[in-house]
């Protein structure tokens, strides 16, 4: 049977590249008439679709794919939910199973660490609502996400005096002690409700506390100190019961059940204070793991709050105090001394230095003028500016990439994926273990069913992988918030992961070892009248083009007021140059690779080759000019290395990255310059996109995991190949911000060895995590089951482990960088 394959890029058909919906997609199209296969390859994603081309055309699979994938994108959509109540931290994995079967649900994913369910669901089946109220119905507390830092000035704006009802603004992020907690009764004080789960505490461990001191030390009436016990009960065990038990009925079993089953157990043992002093331990320990993550979350919640929520509006000739949401594109603002900038902007008027810190986290101030762009919550220093509205506050940079800090942070790594895996075998083996520690024992008439129930119970204490289960994530939570704080936007886990491991890193020269600010400094005269000529002809092609190049050549004809021809539309001859045309005669401008390899382009000399080659050879960049069947003659431009290259480059050798590789569309010599100067191990040059990506899968294959980084301009192919796909200047370009796998936010090379070491410290956390948190779980398990254990050092172990993770993740929030 004839098969033909068509490949289609992911990213055209489904939202963001949704694994879920890319797997629905395939399912849907893979029982259409025609097709025989459908599946997925890897980065970039790609559908490969093979279909019988005698039963259908390549064009009709092309519709067919389109239209599901319209389809789906319509049909499937993603809800983010913000956790509010708390949970023992193995809840996650029962949680996303509970949800996934539900109908309707595609894809649910669970981050405790973040507080954040997103769920992917059918549009025709349910709603986010209806999905809201299934999580409330089976005790768990959640509100849908409200994202940009908009939507919550816009709850400032029109409910100043919010009160606790009010639960969109920041204080009810600080979830855990919010006024929304689900549980706390409506009738009491708001002060009462925001700390209702540490006065639950407290109450629980005073009235434990009044019990045993009193009952040991000083003949307290026996009913007296069970009145505090139970009193006791009802404090420690409340806020886990509302929401364990309904769970529960919903085939949730987890460490909260166990726990209140454990104290159940002691109560009915008539072991009362044990029971008191074990909801008092969990309780507390419940209590300081939610503290501890408010603060990660909250290192970066803290830069959203920067933003001003009104700015003074230009109008005629006063100015108007205006809320930021009201107002609209083109509009000016006038930002005083002082003040925060409260839009995305480009100056009108006025030259200041701005602290960008919340944003590219440099320290130093830049200085700005007329044209230069200016973002949303960075902090004008000196003089006032008049300030151009580009991007709404809804879409400003900042609260952009406070999004995808969020976003990032609920993505699991694969570090995540591989515990989730192994607590999905291990819980279940332990059930098994416990049930036959409960029977066999006492069956055989090896020890009493007390004794036995009793170690029974201790295991399923011991082993409820709660440290586990928290350890990786709550360390990704802190990591990815403190490279934002530092102007290093880590999309995920995942490559906060990767970014310790690298092999190689490759760099991108123009605009990334280099400042990618050429400067124009010879002109050869070939076949132009005069060098006016050959200018003018350059600058009004380039004037359509972005690259560094254009841009140095159409600023020289600014500076020297030629007036400008039309041209026809500018094509990109990407890693070349480009071509159009100008009053009729077609225009080739580019590399003098260029006009050998397009067959249309007209020759060059052997003469001017050569002149060409010594210009090269003294490290310039070439562009040479032809115009009709006319060589004009050619530009030669250099660009200025950055300063920080040479030292970052040799942090990063010492940091113990072997290979430092220059990937460049540039002509040898002048890669070759730079790359002398800043001590690259490996240069290869003259490449066009293609080829670098193929350089990029080769040195993968040759010397390991590798990090592409560029400014995004023409290396999206080597981005995307590479195991991290690095951009520069994410706070200029939204392109590069979107599509890297990390994006340095400032314009600046050396935060990658901060990077690099971030992750390398995470990578070790994590890993201290995981064997504090086994090496416990091992314990406990040899102390229950050998019957040295009890029940109040168990729980006091297996909450002191959970907080201890946790408390060791949060060290990452103090990470500078690394230490020589
Ligand atoms: P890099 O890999 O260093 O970023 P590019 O791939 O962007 O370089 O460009 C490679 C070469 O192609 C440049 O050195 C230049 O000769 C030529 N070129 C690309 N774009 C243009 C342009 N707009 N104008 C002139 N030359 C260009
Ligand atoms: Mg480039």
């Amino acid at each position: 049977m004839p098969e033909s394959s068509l490949q289609l890029e992911a990213s055209l058909l489904v939202k963001d590249d949704c694994e879920h919906c890319l797997e629905q997609l395939q399912r849907v199209l893979s029982v259409r008439a025609g097709i025989e296969r459908v599946h997925l390859t890897s980065s970039p994603p790609k559908l490969c679709l093979h279909y019988d081309p005698n039963l259908v055309s390549v064009t009709a699979v092309e519709r067919m794919a389109r239209q599901v994938g319209g389809e789906l994108q319509g049909r499937f959509q993603h809800q983010r939910y913000r956790l509010l109540s708390t949970h023992a931290a193995d809840f996650s994995q029962s949680l996303e199973h509970q949800l996934s079967d539900l109908v309707g649900v595609l894809h649910a994913n669970v981050n405790q660490a973040a507080s954040v369910i997103s769920i992917a669901y059918d549009r025709d089946c349910t709603d986010p609502e209806k999905l809201l109220a299934i999580l409330r119905e089976s005790g768990v507390e959640a509100e849908i996400f409200q994202t940009a830092c908009c939507d919550h000035h816009h709850h400032h704006e029109h409910k100043p005096e919010h009160t606790c009802s009010g639960n969109h603004d920041h204080s009810g992020h600080k979830h855990g002690v919010g006024c929304e907690h689900g549980s706390v009764p409506s009738f009491l004080p708001p002060w009462v409700q925001e700390r209702w789960q540490v006065l639950l505490v407290v109450a629980c461990g005073v009235f434990f506390a009044i019990g045993w001191v009193g009952d040991t030390f000083f003949q307290l009436p026996q009913n007296v100190a069970l009145g505090c016990y139970i009193l006791a009960y009802i404090a420690g065990a409340y806020d886990i019961s509302t929401h364990a038990i309904p769970g529960l009925f919903k085939g949730r079993f987890n460490t909260d059940i166990l726990m209140l089953a454990a104290a159940a157990g002691a109560a009915v043992l008539g072991e009362m204070a044990e029971g008191a002093f074990l909801l008092f331990l969990f309780s507390l320990g419940h209590a300081g793991e939610h503290y501890a993550l408010d603060r990660a979350r909250n290192a970066i919640d803290a830069l959203g709050e920067l933003m001003p929520r009104t700015a003074f509006l230009k109008l005629e000739d006063e100015l108007v105090e205006t809320p930021v949401n009201e107002l609209q594109l083109e509009q000016t603002v006038v930002v005083r001394p002082g003040d925060r900038v409260p839009v995305d902007g480009a100056i009108v008027t006025g030259h200041s230095a701005l602290d960008q810190s919340p944003i590219t986290g440099e320290s130093a101030p830049v200085s700005k003028g007329p044209g230069d762009e200016v973002f949303a919550g960075t902090i004008n220093l000196e003089q006032a500016l008049e300030v151009r509205i580009v991007r709404l506050a809804a879409d400003s940079t900042l609260s952009r990439v406070l999004q995808m800090v969020s976003e990032a942070q609920e993505q699991k790594s694969p570090t995540q994926d591989l515990t989730q895996r192994f607590t999905s075998r291990f819980v279940p083996t332990v059930l098994v273990l416990t049930l036959l520690l409960i029977v066999v024992p006492p069956a055989l008439g090896w020890m009493e069913f007390e004794d036995s129930f009793y170690r029974a119970m201790l295991l399923l204490v011991a082993s409820s992988p709660c440290a586990l289960a928290l350890g990786t994530p709550a360390s990704v939570l802190a990591g990815i918030g403190q490279a934002a704080r530092n102007g290093v936007l880590i999309k995920g886990g995942l490559y906060l992961e990767k970014l310790g491991e690298l092999q190689v890193v490759a760099f991108d020269k123009t605009g990334t070892l280099t400042k990618g600010e050429f400067e124009l400094l010879d002109q050869v005269i070939h076949e132009a009248e005069n060098e006016e000529e050959l200018l003018l002809v350059a600058a009004s092609v380039e004037r359509q083009s972005n690259h560094p190049i254009a841009l140095a050549i159409t600023a020289s004809a600014h500076e020297r007021e030629l007036n400008l021809l039309a041209a026809a539309s500018l094509e990109n001859l990407p890693g070349l140059g480009v071509k159009s045309s100008v009053g009729g005669e077609r225009i080739w401008l580019g590399s003098p690779k260029l006009f050998r390899v397009d067959k249309e382009a007209p020759k060059l000399t052997a003469d001017f080759e050569r002149q060409m080659s010594e210009l090269e050879a003294a490290g310039k960049t070439v562009v040479v000019v032809s115009k009709g069947p006319r060589i004009l003659g050619a530009l030669g431009l250099a660009d200025t290395p950055r300063e920080e290259s040479e030292q970052t480059l040799r942090m990063l050798s010492r940091l113990g990255v072997k290979h430092l590789v220059m990937l460049t569309g540039d002509n040898e010599q002048a890669a070759g310059l730079v790359a002398k100067r800043m001590g690259l191990t490996d240069v290869r040059s003259g490449l066009m996109p293609e080829e670098k990506w193929e350089a990029t899968k080769s040195l993968q294959q040759e010397k390991g995991s590798l990090a592409m980084i560029g400014d995004g301009v023409n290396d999206a192919p080597a981005l995307a190949a590479a195991d991290v796909g690095i951009a520069m200047g994410g706070a200029g370009t939204a392109v590069a911000l979107e599509t890297a796998d990390v994006a340095l936010m400032a314009d600046d090379l050396s935060r990658l060895p901060f990077a690099v070491g971030l992750s390398r410290k995470s990578r070790s956390i994590i890993r201290q995590n995981l064997t504090l948190s086994m090496g416990v779980i091992l314990m406990l398990i040899l102390t229950s089951v050998s019957g040295y254990g009890e029940l109040s050092w168990t729980v006091a172990f297996h909450e002191g482990s959970t907080l201890l993770v946790v408390a060791n993740s949060l060290r990452l929030l103090s990470y500078k960088g690394p230490e020589f």
